[in-house]
């Protein structure tokens, strides 16, 4: 099953069930004992959902299990009743900060790691989340906001690129001008941009671009354009 797939059979919530669990077509009427297997697969993953925070919206689409089921399954495992929020239908969440950034590319990487195992979508989804959450001590994704970031490329809202810097590939927006990916992102916040070294922390205002040294260079070399604030890509 590969990430467009994902992101598509979430979106339809048709077929569900790959591989194993799968019927053969001619066979139409589902056994007993196969139906018993995937009902409590489907229970199984709808807990583990609630459990790594999904809303009841999502564990339905997810499961295929009904409303209700849901809802009494939320409230048993939580102790609330689930939120009705949206779940998220733009990249603007995504593209308020690097941080965002980073654990969205972290989040499809993770993703393309599953593109070939026999799993169902809810299954993938819940492999990916629970080894971004081994991976990260900052999570910066919700369970929902992980599982729309393939959705984001097959809405053809991202792109893949390669970064100018590292020649890493990433997905992000397609922009104008040089293409820097969120790891060289974050790195020139860090580090000068023209030669590498510690830029000095600044609390308040711009953070700079350029080092003590380089900056002062720059300065008497009277060269007047400006190497960008620390979130502008080089070369924009
Ligand atoms: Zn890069
Ligand atoms: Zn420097």
């Amino acid at each position: 099953m590969n990430v467009a797939s994902i992101a598509i059979m979430s979106t339809h919530n048709t077929k569900r069930r790959s591989a194993v669990l799968e019927l053969p077509k001619r066979n139409r009427e589902i056994p007993g004992d196969i139906k018993i297997i995937n009902d409590a697969q489907n229970a199984l993953e709808a807990v583990r959902l609630v459990q790594l925070g999904a809303r009841a919206a999502l564990v339905c689409q997810l499961t295929g299990l009904t409303k209700r089921v849901v809802a009494r399954l939320y409230h048993r495992i939580t102790g609330v009743p689930s939120s009705s929020g949206q779940v998220p239908f733009t990249d603007t969440w995504y593209l308020k900060n690097n941080h965002r950034m980073l654990d969205a590319n972290l989040v499809w990487r993770l993703f393309h790691r599953m593109e070939h195992a026999e799993k169902s979508v809810a299954g993938v989804l819940i492999q990916v989340y629970e080894a971004y959450l081994e991976i990260t001590d900052t999570p910066a994704l919700s369970l929902t906001r992980a599982f729309f970031v393939p959705r984001l490329v097959t809405m053809r809202t991202w792109h893949q690129q390669t970064c100018d810097h590292c020649t890493m590939l990433f997905i992000a927006p397609l922009k104008g001008g040089g293409v820097t990916c969120p790891v060289c992102i974050e790195y020139f916040n860090h580090r000068c941009r023209r030669c590498g070294a510690a830029i000095e922390h600044r609390t308040a205002g711009r953070r700079k671009a350029a080092c003590s040294r380089c900056y002062e260079q720059i300065r008497q070399d009277g060269k007047s354009e400006s190497y960008g604030t620390s979130n502008d890509h080089p070369g924009r």
